[in-house]
């Protein structure tokens, strides 16, 4: 598979230069050249599989060309040691459970198989690796799990201060080894934009062999598209069209919720549902995009105001937006309706969301009013709720389980290096 920058068609890499790379020199996005359909007996007989069987199968779809079948098998099981279970709330909605890895969030699927694709061609390489990594609270902790003691790969970690839940911020910064935390005195926007310049500095990238860990790369846009595919799986046997509501951010999800879809998953409705920052559901109405300043929310991993996966969204409606209309449709909600729906559903069924996940929950609702279509709903669920414990706590009035993992985080001791928003401090931090 070749992958094409989202700037300059022309522009082309194979699978091992995007992976390292991130960005294509002009700044654009990689995409793959083709997207191949998945045979009909595969989703005829979807059901009888496991996530893993289902994840390789659609891996080497995309990646067959570029790595062996068994090795791509390895990639798959080393990558994902946990499930993704779809569990039934009422009798038409679904939650996706995309927090049973280490992190206790989905970005786990992305990182660990990004991890996993990078240590395979690195052992066969022996190249150095450092990671820079911007994260607005989940990343970071994915990544931080997923190259652990990974040899040859260290990682620098740029995460907003004060602007990540407390476990969140532990998981960043009690790791040690090849881990480091940069604890940033701005937002997310700004971690980004550091991260970004640092990959446009020549004496940096000619110093060091730098790769991005962030949504932006292809490598933990792919695997997002399995768990897609593992939930239809779970579903399949209701027989009734299934709606995928995706709470967003920077868009990576979706994107790889749509990849999936132009792979042959037959899904017949996607839902961005989105916090105040609402850029997508209002270009989604009036087709005009308009990136502005991130609003701080409860949902604060997807407090972000310039999507970067926007593009990517777009390309695979080969920038039709009639197109992306139909299949897309946009919610955003207030702290409020958020914090509402998390009692609601709790007092209702004994299920409790995080503040993402409840916005999921709350654009499949709206969209079920809307369109009046029958149809099983299924709403993701980004990160376990024990993660915003002060937040969910205090919004059901009631105290919730805490996995014993999360618990013995709280008591270790976090190490941070502050930095401001300065690119020259930053990059005289990665000089040394
Ligand atoms: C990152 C994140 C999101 C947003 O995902 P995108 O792919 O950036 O749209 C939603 N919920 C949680 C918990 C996250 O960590």
């Amino acid at each position: 598979m070749l992958f094409y920058s989202t700037r300059t068609s022309s522009l082309k890499a194979n699978l091992e230069e995007a992976v390292f790379r991130s960005l294509p020199s002009d700044n654009g996005l990689y995409m793959p050249e083709f997207i191949p359909t998945l045979p009909q007996e595969f989703l005829e007989t979807i059901e009888n599989r496991t996530f893993n069987e289902i994840a390789t199968e659609v891996a080497f779809a995309l990646l067959g060309d570029d790595i062996p079948r068994l090795d791509l098998e390895n990639i798959v099981s080393g990558a994902f040691t946990f499930e993704a279970p779809v569990a039934q709330i009422t009798p038409d909605n679904f939650v996706l459970e995309l927090f049973h890895g280490p992190s206790m969030a989905f970005k786990d699927f992305g990182a660990r198989f990004m991890a996993a694709l990078m240590s395979y061609f690195l052992t066969r390489s022996n190249k150095e690796l450092k990671i820079l990594v911007a994260t607005s609270g989940d990343t970071g902790g994915a990544v931080a799990q997923g190259f652990y003691k990974v040899p040859g790969i260290s990682v620098t970690i740029l995460y907003p201060s004060g602007k990540v839940s407390e476990i969140q911020e532990k998981q960043l910064t009690t790791l040690g080894h090849n881990i480091t935390a940069l604890e940033v005195a701005g937002s997310f926007d700004d971690c980004q934009w550091l991260v970004k310049e640092a990959f446009l500095d020549s004496e940096l990238t000619e110093r060091f062999n730098l790769a991005s860990a962030n949504s932006i790369n292809i490598a933990r846009l792919i695997p997002q598209s399995f768990y897609y595919f593992a939930a239809y799986a779970q579903v399949k046997k209701m027989g009734k069209p299934v709606v995928f509501s995706v709470p967003s951010g920077n868009f990576g999800n979706l994107s790889a919720g749509i990849l999936a879809y132009k792979m042959g998953l037959p899904v017949h409705h996607f839902i961005a549902s989105t916090n105040a920052n609402n850029v997508v559901p209002r270009y989604l109405t009036s087709n005009s995009y308009t990136p502005l300043p991130s609003i701080e929310t409860i949902s604060n991993a997807m407090d972000v105001g310039n999507p970067s996966n926007f593009v990517r969204l777009t390309k695979l409606f080969d920038e039709d937006w009639e197109k992306i209309r139909e299949k897309v449709s946009g919610y955003y909600f207030t702290d409020d309706e958020t914090q509402e729906s998390m009692r609601q559903i709790f007092s209702e069924t004994n299920y409790v969301m995080c503040p993402h996940t409840a916005v999921a929950y709350n654009g499949l609702q709206k969209y079920r009013k809307d369109s009046g279509e029958d149809f099983i709903g299924i709403f993701l669920a980004t990160a376990h709720p024990a993660k915003f414990l002060d937040l969910v706590e205090k919004t059901l009035d009631s105290s919730i389980y805490i996995p014993e993992r999360l618990e013995n985080l709280l008591s270790l001791e976090k190490i941070s290096i502050p930095i401001n928003v300065d690119f020259d401090a930053f990059k005289a931090y990665l000089l040394g």
